[in-house]
């Protein structure tokens, strides 16, 4: 049986990695310290002997007993609204915690794969982003923390890869969305579906004419999975090449939930949003046979569901994610 490590596997993301590799007949094994993750999104796998979770921070020395296949690195707070306010927890683990997850794949002989963003690209002056393309980032700015640390962590992958002949991948993620995003997680998706849910103001930042393209999260690990399992190195595009402006974004989530929430623009919390995104999958397409599948209100929907027992339970002054 094959055996591989999450690293942030207790998170958005994290969580429906690890429902896919364990019906994929994989044994796993989570470290991931809860900063933003939660054990409400494994509980479902808890007594699954095939799965095992371990609470630990990740930028700390790693241990694993026993053969490890592959280690999917995608420990990192991932929300703007992280970047104020966990800047150093941001830093460390792209960096200290990809070296050790890093240096768990090579004494292992495992496969890494590593979680990195389109944020490497910044506010890109190049549309739509191809892999090739260096960036645009304000090494100071408050992106910045993570912009950057992606970017190390980026390097330090190809470092460890040329140097010490690890097989290693990287994929580059794109907006993604679904069902186990925090609801008070600051993203885009779980601010509008919250507040149109409530039927409060929906907060268009800025003047709405930033552009977006939302991937739903299976067709996302879909493109993990052929990546992990191919021989390409990477980094890789993985995301939704329909882009829409945020009003545009506002709007169809304002129908979709049938919401009397009125849109409103507030001036943009934070600088250096990129104005505009776009993936440029052709690589996925032609090397890996990906291209996403879930429509956007199709995922939305299903999204909309998750948020409304969400938003019930916050209500009731449980937790809300
Ligand atoms: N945004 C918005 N209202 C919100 C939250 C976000 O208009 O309540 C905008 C934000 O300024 C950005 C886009 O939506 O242009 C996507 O933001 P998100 O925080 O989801 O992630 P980003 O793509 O910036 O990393």
């Amino acid at each position: 049986m094959p055996r591989a490590v999450v690293t942030g596997g207790a998170g958005f993301l994290g969580s429906h990695l690890c429902d896919r590799l364990i019906s994929d007949g994989y044994d796993v094994v989570v470290l991931d310290n809860l900063i933003t993750g939660s054990t409400d999104n494994i509980v479902h796998l808890m007594g699954n002997p095939h799965f095992r979770f371990i609470k630990y921070d990740v930028t700390e020395y790693l241990f694993v007993d026993g053969k490890v296949d592959v280690i999917f690195h995608l420990a990192s707070p991932a929300s703007p609204i992280d970047f104020p306010t966990r800047p150093i927890q941001i830093l460390k683990v792209n960096a200290l915690g990809t070296h050790k997850a890093l240096g768990l794949a090579r004494s292992k002989s495992a496969r890494f794969f590593l979680a990195s963003t389109s944020e490497v690209y910044g506010d890109p002056l190049m549309h739509p982003q191809v892999e090739e393309y260096w960036g645009n980032v304000n090494p100071v700015g408050v992106r910045g923390v993570y912009d950057e640390s992606k970017r190390f962590a980026e390097s330090i992958t190809m470092a460890y890869h040329r140097t010490h002949g690890v097989d290693t991948k990287i994929v580059r993620i794109f907006n993604t969305y679904g069902p186990r995003m925090r609801l008070d997680d600051g993203r885009v998706v779980p601010n509008f579906i919250g507040q149109a849910l409530r039927n409060e103001p929906i907060t268009v930042y800025g003047n709405g004419s930033q552009t977006r393209s939302f991937c739903y999260c299976s067709d996302l690990i879909d493109g993990f999975i052929r990546l992990a399992n191919s021989n390409e190195a990477g980094p890789i595009n993985i995301g939704n090449p329909t882009e829409r402006t945020i009003m545009e974004f506002a709007q169809e989530i304002k129908r979709l939930t049938g919401s009397s929430s009125e849109i409103v623009m507030v001036p943009l919390p934070t600088a250096d949003d990129p104005k505009q995104r776009r993936p440029d999958i052709t690589k996925a397409r032609t090397l890996l046979n990906w291209e996403p599948k879930v429509s956007l209100e199709d995922g939305l929907l299903k999204t909309i569901a998750y948020f409304q027992e969400a938003v019930k339970k916050a209500g009731n002054g449980s937790r809300s994610h």
